[in-house]
């Protein structure tokens, strides 16, 4: 070995040690369009009686309000400002942040679990997912990774008060996606919901592709469904108006108007568009 092989050698094994260290803490997630809270905070809005969005421009995370507390969907990014980001849009609306029971968290990407540690130091609440994606959480963080209190398996349900929340394992997008049912109330008339955990697949795996489009065509075929949640703004059928979009519909609603988000036909046109988008995928994997 010669001598500068030698150095070579000896800066990557410091770089090896070096690295090490540095791996007792996450990196950072990196700022970006996506995620710079300059650019994507948003005021945060009612969507139904029992329904509060509280996300940013481009991910979702949503407070369902229940009679005996609130459960918050999803915990955004792990950057500097977004807990109190976060924490500050559930006051805004005039919730407690305390009364927070339950955390949910539907996939083990960052954008959605990326504040559960910092949270977790603040709220008294029970933290779960999926133990799949708390298996991507710790392969991304190691020890930083979220602590959990319940891993939700398909066909689990959690009931707090008045609300119960039925859970699917829908994976494709992650291994461990969970996706929710419950009921959404607008003036008190009751709307069943269903809110897609990652409904874009993530995989060139033909089985995961296969078994996420077989998902999606058990969901089309729930014919009580009214109204679709999405956890990314962008998250609906061609032509459709946006979360934002609605947003402002709903907000200028006259009495006896609909409800923007009120939408079977578009819950399934959505369903359909996506099925064959990734059909096509699967298509392409073969
Ligand atoms: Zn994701």
């Amino acid at each position: 070995m010669n001598l500068r092989l030698m150095s070579h050698t000896l800066i990557a094994a410091l770089l090896v040690l070096w690295t090490g260290v540095a791996a007792t803490q996450p990196p950072p997630a990196r700022i970006s369009p996506r995620n710079d809270l300059s650019v994507m905070a948003r005021e945060p809005f009612q969507v139904f009686d029992n329904l509060y969005f509280v996300g940013i421009g481009e991910v979702g995370s949503y407070v369902i309000e229940t009679s005996e507390g609130l459960i918050l969907i999803d915990t955004l990014w792990d950057l500097d400002g977004y807990t109190e980001y976060l924490l500050g849009n559930i006051r805004e609306l005039g919730l407690d942040p305390m009364a927070i029971e339950y955390v949910i968290i539907m996939q083990g990407h960052r954008d959605h679990y990326g504040g559960a540690p910092a949270l977790r130091e603040i709220l008294d609440a029970q933290f779960g997912t999926h133990e799949e994606d708390y298996n991507l959480m710790v392969s991304d963080w190691g020890e930083y990774a979220p602590e959990i209190d319940f891993f939700i398996e398909d066909g689990d349900s959690l009931t707090l008060g008045d609300t119960t929340l039925n859970f699917e394992h829908t994976p494709g997008h992650t291994p461990g996606t969970t996706s929710i049912r419950m009921t959404v109330y607008d003036n008190g008339m009751p709307y069943p919901a269903y809110f897609h955990g990652g409904p874009a697949v993530r995989s060139d795996d033909p089985e995961v592709i296969l078994q996420f489009i077989q998902d999606l065509e058990r969901i089309n075929q729930l014919n009580d469904v009214q109204v679709q949640i999405a956890n990314h703004f962008d998250i609906h059928a061609q032509g459709a108006p946006d979360t934002f979009g609605r947003a402002a519909m709903l907000a200028e609603r006259g009495p006896g108007d609909p409800h923007p988000w009120v939408d079977p036909d578009h819950f399934h046109r959505w369903l359909d568009e996506l099925i064959a988008e990734t059909r096509q995928m699967l298509a392409d994997a073969q």
